[in-house]
């Protein structure tokens, strides 16, 4: 077991969806494992659309803080949908992702890459996490009902 943390962080408005009109939400924040930054994760969704329909998150795992340089992490990208009680994720070519937030330096693994890679697991965790302990994500998952549980 870890003991993943979350703290949300950020968030900015995108624009209209190309579809709908409806506003494109970004929004950002830190994972942690006993104290030591592990991750970054952005997400972002359409407010409006269903939780059903794909949205996505790109995740920037490995080392931050002190002395870390963007070559240390490396950035994963995952689909995501609400299924029947709790979200399903797949990962996807990071590179699918082209958000140029910042962590555009780190590496971006392809699927591939990614399910290889120990950083995958990483990203999982701090996913499970986040869903709950980021309300920004919980609600609009959520959409107002009760998440179970692993
Ligand atoms: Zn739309």
């Amino acid at each position: 077991m870890s003991n993943i943390t979350v703290e949300p962080d950020g968030q900015a408005e995108l624009g209209p969806c190309a579809d709908c009109g409806s506003s494109t939400r970004s929004v950002w924040g830190y994972a942690y494992d006993d104290g030591a930054c592990i991750a970054a994760y952005f997400a972002r969704w359409t407010v409006g659309h269903q939780p059903q329909q794909p949205f996505h998150f790109l995740l920037s795992v490995g080392r931050w803080g002190e002395g870390a340089e963007p070559s240390m992490r490396r950035r994963i990208g995952v689909e995501c949908r609400m299924g029947e009680d709790r979200p399903g994720f797949m990962v996807i070519d990071a590179d699918a992702l082209n958000w140029g937030q910042g962590e555009s330096l780190v590496p971006a693994l392809t699927r591939a890459q990614a399910l290889a890679d120990p950083a995958r697991d990483v990203a999982f965790s701090v996913l499970d996490r986040v869903v709950f302990d980021d309300p920004r994500v919980h609600a609009f998952l959520s959409g107002g009902r009760q998440l179970t549980t692993g």
